[in-house]
C-alpha cells in the first residue's frame, strides 16, 4: 500500500476539525494506516499545531517558510511536491483551500484526482473505490481511481466519523529544509473575517433550525418563541437567508456556517445535502416536516410529520411548562 499522508488546516493556531475526519479516510483505505500529517505555515502558530496533532499522528511534518505564513495554495502545492514521496496519496477535507490545491497537485505529481468524496468502498488492487455525490446530491455514483502513481483525494467534512485519538506520541519531522525558496505568480492580500452576526450559531448547544416551511417571516417568531423557552438559538437553511427573513451568518450548510450542536430542530427543513453539510458532531437531530417522504427524515433521531405552524406553540408551550416544573 502507498503512504497516506493528510494536509491538515489549521487557523491561530488551532488544528482543524476535519483533522481526525481524514485520519478515519486513511483507515477506511487501509485499516493498517497511520498516516502522516502535513502542515505549513511558520512561527509559534505553527509549533503548537505540531504539538497537538503529535498525539493522533505517529508522523508530523512540518513545512515552515514565512512565505506560508498566509493561505496561498500556489506556494503549498510547490512545497508539497519538493517533499511528497513518489506514489503518495494525498488526503485533504473538501474545503475551499483544498479544492484550490489539489486538482493541480494530482497533476503536478502525475497522481489520480477525485473531489468531494463520501465514502470509501474499498481497494482491488490498486484501484480505490470511492463513492461521491452528482446533480446537487440527487444521485450517489461510485468511483474508482488508480492509486498506483498515487492520488489526491478531498474528502467532504464531516461525512467521516472522526477517529478517536491513537494514543501515539508521534514524532514531528522537520521538512523545511527540502523546499528551499518559494515564489508564486499569486499574492496574499488580506483575510476578511465573516461577520458574525448578532448570535454565533457555532457556540449554541441548541439550535431551532427553520427552512422555507416556515412559510413566511411573520412566523419566525414562532421559532424565536421556541428558541427562548430551550435556551437556543434560530438558525436557518439557504432559502431563509435568501428571502433576507434572516442574516447570512445564521445560516447552516456548505455555503453558511457549520455548527455542532447536541439537538438540532429542523423546522420546515427538507433536507438537502448542501444543507445537512454543516452539520457536524452528530446531533441528535429532532424533524418537523409536513412531508412524511423529505429526506430529512433519513438522517433524523426522532421525525414529526406535522404542519410546524400548528406543532411549534404546542411544542413551546410543552417546553415552557416542562422547563418550570423541573426548576421548582
Ligand atoms: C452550491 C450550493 C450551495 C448551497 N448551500 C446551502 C447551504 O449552505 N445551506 C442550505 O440550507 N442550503 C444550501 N443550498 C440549497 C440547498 O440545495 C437546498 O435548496 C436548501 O437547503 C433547501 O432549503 P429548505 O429545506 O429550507 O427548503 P425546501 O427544500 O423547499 O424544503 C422546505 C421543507 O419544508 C416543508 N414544509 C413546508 N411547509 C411546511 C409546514 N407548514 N410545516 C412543516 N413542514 C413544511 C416541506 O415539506 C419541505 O420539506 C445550496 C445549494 C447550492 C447549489
Amino acid at each position: 500500500m502507498t503512504r497516506i499522508f493528510t494536509y491538515v488546516l489549521h487557523r491561530a493556531g488551532v488544528v482543524d476539525d476535519t483533522a481526525l475526519e481524514l485520519i478515519a479516510t486513511a483507515r477506511a483505505i487501509d485499516p493498517a494506516a497511520l498516516p502522516t500529517a502535513i502542515v505549513t505555515g511558520c512561527g509559534a502558530e505553527l509549533d503548537r499545531v505540531c504539538e497537538s496533532l503529535r498525539a493522533s499522528f505517529a508522523e508530523v511534518w512540518k513545512i515552515t517558510n514565512e512565505a506560508l505564513a498566509y493561505p496561498n495554495a500556489e506556494l503549498v502545492r510547490k512545497a508539497l511536491v519538493k517533499v511528497l514521496p513518489p506514489n503518495s496519496i494525498v488526503l485533504a477535507a473538501h474545503e475551499h483551500f483544498a479544492i484550490d490545491l489539489a486538482p493541480g497537485l494530482s497533476i503536478k505529481t502525475n497522481a489520480s484526482f477525485v473531489a468531494d468524496v463520501l465514502a470509501i468502498e474499498g481497494v482491488d488492487g490498486s484501484r480505490l473505490k470511492m463513492t461521491r455525490q452528482e446533480f446537487g446530491g440527487q444521485l450517489s455514483t461510485h468511483v474508482e481511481c488508480d492509486i498506483a502513481s498515487g492520488a489526491a483525494i478531498t474528502i467532504r467534512p464531516g461525512a467521516f466519523q472522526p477517529a478517536t485519538n491513537a494514543g501515539v506520541s508521534g514524532t514531528i519531522v522537520d521538512k523545511s529544509a527540502e523546499i528551499g525558496s518559494l515564489t508564486a505568480g499569486r499574492r496574499y492580500l488580506e483575510t476578511i473575517a465573516a461577520e458574525a452576526g448578532e448570535v454565533d450559531i457555532t457556540k449554541h448547544n441548541i439550535l431551532v433550525s427553520v427552512g422555507r416551511g416556515i412559510q413566511e417571516k411573520d412566523n419566525l417568531q414562532l421559532a424565536h418563541d421556541l428558541a427562548e423557552a430551550l435556551g437556543a438559538a434560530v438558525s436557518c437553511s439557504r432559502p431563509v437567508v435568501d428571502a433576507k427573513w434572516l442574516e447570512k451568518s445564521r445560516q447552516v450548510g456548505s455555503s453558511g456556517k457549520t455548527v455542532k450542536p447536541k439537538v438540532y430542530l429542523a423546522c420546515g427543513i427538507s433536507g438537502a445535502f448542501q444543507h445537512l453539510a454543516g452539520l457536524k458532531g452528530n446531533p441528535f437531530i429532532i424533524a418537523i416536516n409536513k412531508n412524511p417522504k423529505a429526506p430529512i427524515f433519513q438522517v433524523a433521531n426522532v421525525g414529526v410529520v406535522d404542519d410546524l405552524l400548528e406543532f411549534l406553540p404546542e411544542f413551546t408551550s410543552k417546553a415552557r411548562e416542562a422547563l418550570t416544573v423541573s426548576t421548582k
